[in-house]
């Protein structure tokens, strides 16, 4: 049976003269800039109302309750201090959770959510339409209807972006609740905290553009994987944008061919985070089905294609680019070294995790590399120029953090009794994402230390990281566990 892009072609006099031609390439379907700027926008005027709202209401009180900050002692982190909240802790904790409360986002959430689905469905029809036209100057158009399959794509774009945009507050207010009372119980001042809370304003805007950004890109991705689909356009040949932000394992892509069915381990173009890559639609007009099936009747009937639906082609495309949307956007770092299979690999691990199993009281002190970091969201998340800085764990902050960290005590608090092998999670813990890093004031000796957080097994780790500025160290303070990961 001929596709419905063959049906459509036999159908008009240029498609019938461009019929003998194989493997036509049409232009491909590229995210809509002007849908990323609107979503964008759209996104930063919720982030720019949760600021204004923080601000307003948290800074005269964390200026009036200053009196009442746990004085600086010589601890490097709060987490190393007692483990209940001082009473200036306690309130702030009270007032940020009941801002997450009044802060209503529900319908304003589904209202941005259901246009920027509707804007991308309209996008990439259109743009698919016009490369089709362009190619066999044929107008498929007409074919491109909200058919079930459509109207499932979408409600699944709607419902995933529904999820990211409330996280915009939910995860704004927890973050800002830690980070203060932490803050207050570690002895910071309230220029210390009134700085903290608009750098964390900064985060919540990054992710909120990340959002925009790659969520047009998804949607894009699966209403093109969709819609070539159903025309009966099964291959697409890879194409990178070509600059020196592209992927390696994209590069090693590029000017390939793949089926939408069986995608290379990386997905189909569009669908790991941050992905700019595109699919070039490759078009086959020679029917040479010749398999009885193909009369006349079958021509018109093959034309119904686009209003009755093949569902599973519509489940296959949110699997794909919706499935696993919600924990997308957490510790990822383009860079990361990935194995074959394009899972993410922990870089010197194993070395780490021997060095930390030989530790002992008064043992020499040995640096290992412990990974790399993204000096640039160092810089975004807490104002240190690390460019040229190497990361590294000594056998002495190994040591240190096995005494204080390593024992049953740390378990009876609830959290992870921290083991050698731990220690080979730095490079994993270090190559978070940009909101998971803060800086965490000072340590004993007055060096700016900076935290790593990174959910991995179920456990919040954080890694603490002094700033060695004559030796252009990173180096390791110490490693625990923030209680256990929400999900
Ligand atoms: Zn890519």
């Amino acid at each position: 049976m001929p596709t419905l892009i063959q049906t459509a072609a036999q159908a008009s006099a240029r498609g019938v003269r461009a019929r003998a031609r194989r493997n036509r390439r049409l232009r491909p379907v590229r995210p809509s800039r002007a849908d990323e700027l609107w979503y964008k926008a759209a996104l930063l005027a919720v982030t720019g109302e949760l600021k204004a709202r923080a601000q307003r209401e948290l800074l005269p009180l964390l200026q009036s309750l200053e009196p009442l900050y746990r004085p600086a002692a010589d601890s490097i982190t709060a987490h190393d201090r007692a483990s209940t909240p001082g009473p200036a802790a306690q309130i702030i904790r009270t007032r940020v959770q009941a801002l997450r409360q009044q802060f209503g986002i529900e319908g304003a959430a589904q209202r941005l959510a259901q246009a920027a689905t509707a804007r991308a469905a309209q996008s990439t029809d259109a743009r698919l339409a016009d490369s089709v036209r362009r190619s066999i100057g044929i107008d498929i158009g007409g074919f491109l209807t909200r058919n079930t399959a459509m109207q499932q794509v979408m409600d699944a774009a709607t419902r995933a972006n529904i999820g990211l945009i409330k996280s915009l507050p939910e995860q704004y207010f927890d973050t800002i609740a830690e980070r203060l009372t932490a803050g207050i119980d570690a002895g910071l001042r309230y220029e210390d905290l009134a700085g903290q809370l608009q750098s964390l304003g900064d985060v919540t805007d990054h992710r909120a553009k990340l959002i925009a950004r790659d969520q047009t890109s998804k949607m894009n991705g699966a209403m093109t994987m969709l819609r070539q689909t159903s025309l009966g356009i099964s291959r697409y040949v890879w194409q990178t944008a070509e600059d020196e932000r592209v992927r390696t394992e994209h590069a090693a892509l590029d000017g390939q061919e793949f089926e939408w069915d069986t995608p290379p381990a990386t997905g189909n173009p569009g669908e790991p985070v941050n992905c700019r890559c595109v699919a070039v639609p490759v078009l086959d007009l020679d029917d040479s089905g010749g398999d009885g099936e193909d009369g006349g009747d079958d021509g018109s009937s093959g034309l119904t294609l686009g209003g009755a639906v093949n569902t599973g082609l519509a489940a296959a495309a949110i699997g794909r680019y919706f499935g696993e949307w919600a924990s997308a956007y957490d510790g990822f770092n383009p860079d990361q070294p990935r194995d074959e299979h394009g899972k993410w690999t922990e870089a010197g691990g194993a070395s780490l995790s021997a060095a930390a199993k030989s530790v002992k009281p008064g043992c020499a002190l040995v640096k290992h590399p412990a990974g790399s970091f993204d000096a640039k969201d160092v810089a975004k998340a807490t104002g240190h120029q690390l460019d040229g800085y190497r990361a590294i764990a000594d056998t002495h902050a190994m040591q240190h953090t096995l005494k204080k960290h390593g024992t049953a005590h740390e378990a009876s608090r609830g959290q992870k009794q921290i083991t050698p092998d731990d220690f080979g999670r730095l490079p994993s813990i270090l190559s978070t994402s940009e909101e998971n890093i803060s800086a965490i004031g000072k340590t004993v000796i007055g060096r700016d230390a900076i935290g790593f957080d990174k959910q991995m097994d179920g456990w919040n780790f954080r890694a603490v990281m002094e700033v060695r500025t004559g030796r252009k160290e990173l180096a390791l303070v110490s490693l625990y566990t923030i209680g256990k990961a929400k999900k």
